[in-house]
């Protein structure tokens, strides 16, 4: 009898951790099916007419294996044209102002055939902020590097957004500068990666003598805007929850010697 009795004990606990293994695993799916209603599914924006048209009778390939999606997908604009806000030199910087924005105001141009940019008067609402700046690193010293940072948030209208900001060493010549603005606003147009050929402008090193945009880094460009991502599209409550003061940053240290790629850019993401 006590064996029986210690048979229907054992069966019964049985059945019990049984029936709380069974809810525990529907409350998990459940909660994650949520999680998974609330992310809209990554989508591919029209191609810009710029893009669209560009074509390239050679065929000389492109980097695009060389370029990351970040959480959000491909960090690709949606709204044109792109607003960039060239910030003035601090104070005590050696360069005129005006030699400044022109040097910067060059890089813009050299990628205006390509996506539609606008350089805007305020700060405010721009969507690429180039500041002579660099901000601070660990031990407190400005980096002595270019640096591009992008933020991910959630706008007015409900759609993911981002914005980037790029940092250039203002203390070299103009045609540094421009040379080292253009290679930023790859980065800050969509292309978050590094060419591993010379003679392209998102090499991962400066070169003596910059090259102009090659016909691969816009080949590299149009895949990345062919490609799918959450930015530029409505999202839900808990998604702007999730992707809030995201960031990431692609830091390009400019000398003129050849390093290895991966010690020549740190990002995250
Ligand atoms: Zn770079």
């Amino acid at each position: 009898m006590r064996g029986r009795q210690r048979q229907f004990l054992r069966q019964s606990i049985a059945i019990i951790l049984s029936l709380a293994a069974f809810c525990i695993g529907v409350l998990h799916n459940n909660l994650h099916a949520e999680e998974k209603l609330s992310l809209p599914p990554a989508q591919v924006h029209p191609l810009p007419p710029s893009l669209a048209q560009w074509t390239d009778p050679k065929g000389q390939g492109d980097y695009f294996d060389r370029v990351r999606a970040v959480k959000a997908g491909f960090l690709v604009w949606s709204h044109f044209p792109i607003q960039v806000y060239i910030a003035p030199p601090p104070q005590g910087t050696l360069i005129k102002p005006e030699v400044w924005q022109a040097a910067i105001a060059q890089s813009v141009q050299d990628w205006q055939p390509y996506l539609p940019l606008s350089i805007v008067a305020s700060e405010a609402g721009a969507d690429i902020n180039i500041s002579a700046n660099p901000p601070l690193n660990k031990s407190g010293q400005r980096v002595r590097s270019a640096e591009t940072r992008y933020e991910i948030y959630v706008s007015d209208r409900k759609a993911l957004a981002h914005c980037v900001t790029i940092y250039i060493r203002p203390n070299q010549s103009p045609q540094y500068i421009t040379a080292a603005a253009r290679h930023e606003l790859g980065h800050a147009l969509g292309i978050w990666g590094h060419s591993l050929t010379a003679s392209d402008v998102m090499y991962f090193s400066q070169v003596r003598n910059p090259p102009s945009i090659s016909e691969r880094d816009v080949n590299t460009l149009k895949r990345i805007y062919q490609q799918p991502t959450l930015l530029g599209w409505p999202v839900t409550k808990i998604l702007g929850r999730a992707f809030g003061n995201t960031f990431g940053v692609m830091t390009c240290r400019f000398k003129n010697e050849v390093q290895h790629p991966d010690r020549a850019c740190l990002s995250a993401m």
